[in-house]
């Protein structure tokens, strides 16, 4: 739940201009702010925003022309997140002065992260060295504090190891974007050293993926040889097939001499066979 103290600063940031809305536009501009605010804690999840302006409830039910442009706009950022805004009485609503509240179902528990981060040897040599990390704390509305790195647009939450893969199973198990996407979108909203290399990592072995997996290959041109002027100075091996059975053989493995363009043309039952044995086997036909 995202509320409280969270939600001062943006009744803060509103100008004389939006001072001066109506209700039903101040509560929008409320939730549309801190939805924007909070969108690296918010996307993906679903999450019920509750308000005391009942009017917002049907917001999403009126007709689009009813609405102003700037209402749409607000309303339209809002559906990317949610639909879902539900009613809470003006006394319920505990919290004093905040627009609205905004009550995510989140599988992060930063609660857990907040404990780890109290112990974490890595998180203390972090803050301690003068890297171009910046460390500020955000209070979690169970009033832990939670360390995060702000030298970022978005404030991306510290990391313990022990939550690090179980948050890259959430974000990348949720569509199986590529390794590169994946990086972006963890690297976008969560900080610990070295992060990129273990994205990569885990990305890389995963198994829905690489069951997925589509594979390109590499075109190469055509090879240009010299012609050479001697016989049997350079040959030229492949395997071919597999082709219709004949006689228990299904494969062929050719030689052909660049010079003289004389061809062999070895019949194999498989390519797997071991190539010393075969001459006991099969004898090679002259094309
Ligand atoms: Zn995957």
């Amino acid at each position: 739940m995202i509320h409280g103290k969270q939600l001062d600063f943006i009744q803060k940031k509103l100008n004389p201009t939006q001072q001066n809305y109506s209700t039903y536009d101040r509560e929008l501009l409320g939730i549309y702010l801190s939805i924007k605010y909070f969108k690296h804690l918010l996307e993906g999840r679903k999450f019920t925003v509750y308000t005391d302006h009942k009017l917002l409830i049907y917001a999403f039910l009126q007709k689009p022309d009813k609405a102003s442009p700037r209402q749409l706009r607000q309303l339209q950022y809002i559906s990317e997140f949610t639909t879902n805004i539900k009613y809470i009485k003006g006394e319920d609503n505990i919290v004093a002065d905040a627009f609205s509240r905004i009550e995510t179902i989140t599988a992060i528990d930063y609660d857990a992260i907040a404990d780890k981060q109290t112990q974490d040897v890595e998180l203390q040599q972090l803050m301690r060295s003068d890297s171009s990390l910046k460390f500020k704390s955000c209070t979690l509305p169970s009033g832990k504090t939670l360390w995060c790195d702000s030298s970022t647009p978005i404030i991306r939450p510290y990391i313990p190891e022990q939550f690090r893969q179980q948050i890259f199973q959430q974000i990348h198990g949720f569509s199986h974007p590529g390794i590169r996407s994946t990086i972006k979108l963890m690297t976008k909203k969560f900080m610990w050293p070295n992060m990129k290399k273990k994205v990569r990592e885990w990305a890389r072995t995963c198994i829905p993926c690489q069951k997925c997996k589509v594979y390109r290959h590499t075109k190469s041109k055509v090879g240009e040889y010299e012609v050479p002027d001697a016989r049997f100075n350079v040959i030229h091996i492949d395997l071919i097939g597999p082709l219709p059975q004949s006689q228990g053989m299904t494969y062929c493995f050719t030689c052909i001499d660049r010079f003289s363009c004389w061809m062999e043309a070895i019949p194999l039952p498989d390519i797997t066979a071991e190539m010393h044995s075969l001459s006991n086997t099969v004898s090679p036909c002259t094309l």
